[in-house]
C-alpha cells in the first residue's frame, strides 16, 4: 500500500464515520478560535457597517477591504429550517434540524437547532447560540429562547 493509499483510506474512513470538524483557513481562523471561547464572531465592514458571514477578504456590499471581526451576542431568529432524516454519513444521529439563523445584527448563518424537535419550531422563533464540543473544536449551534 502506498502512502497515497493510506491517506485516501484514512481520509475516507474519517469523513464517513466521524462527524466533520472545522478546518480553519487563515481567513476563518478568528471565527473558529472564538468558538472555542464560546464567542460568536462575524466580520463587520468599517466603510458601510454591514456584517459579513461567512468570512470574506472583501466586503461583498461595497467591495472594500475594511472588514474587522466583531463579537455577536448570538441572538436571533429562525429564518428557515428543515428536519434531516437521511444523514450525509452514519455519524449523524437523526432526525436533526438544519436551520438558517438571522442574527439580530442582520447577518445569516447556517447551523443546527438543538434541544428541540422540528415540530416545536417555527419561522421567526427566537434562538440563541450555544457551543457544542466536537473534537478539539466547538461548533456554534442554536436553541430556542422565549
Ligand atoms: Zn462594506
Amino acid at each position: 500500500m502506498s502512502t497515497w493509499d493510506k491517506q485516501t483510506s484514512s481520509s475516507d474512513e474519517h469523513s464517513f464515520n466521524a462527524l466533520p470538524e472545522p478546518s480553519p483557513t487563515t481567513l476563518s481562523a478568528p471565527h473558529w478560535d472564538a468558538c472555542k471561547r464560546n464567542q460568536l464572531l462575524a466580520q463587520q465592514c468599517h466603510s458601510c457597517q454591514q456584517f459579513v458571514f461567512p468570512p470574506q477578504p472583501f466586503c461583498p456590499h461595497c467591495v472594500t477591504d475594511t472588514l474587522a471581526w466583531q463579537r455577536s451576542p448570538g441572538k436571533g431568529r429562525i429564518y428557515s429550517f428543515t428536519e434531516i432524516h437521511r444523514p450525509q454519513t452514519p455519524a449523524y444521529s437523526t432526525p436533526y434540524v438544519a436551520a438558517i439563523i438571522e442574527l439580530d445584527e442582520g447577518w445569516h448563518m447556517l447551523s443546527n437547532i438543538i434541544d428541540s424537535p422540528a415540530t416545536l419550531l417555527s419561522i421567526n422563533q427566537r434562538v440563541e447560540v450555544v457551543f457544542i464540543e466536537r473534537g478539539a473544536s466547538k461548533i456554534p449551534c442554536f436553541r430556542r429562547t422565549l
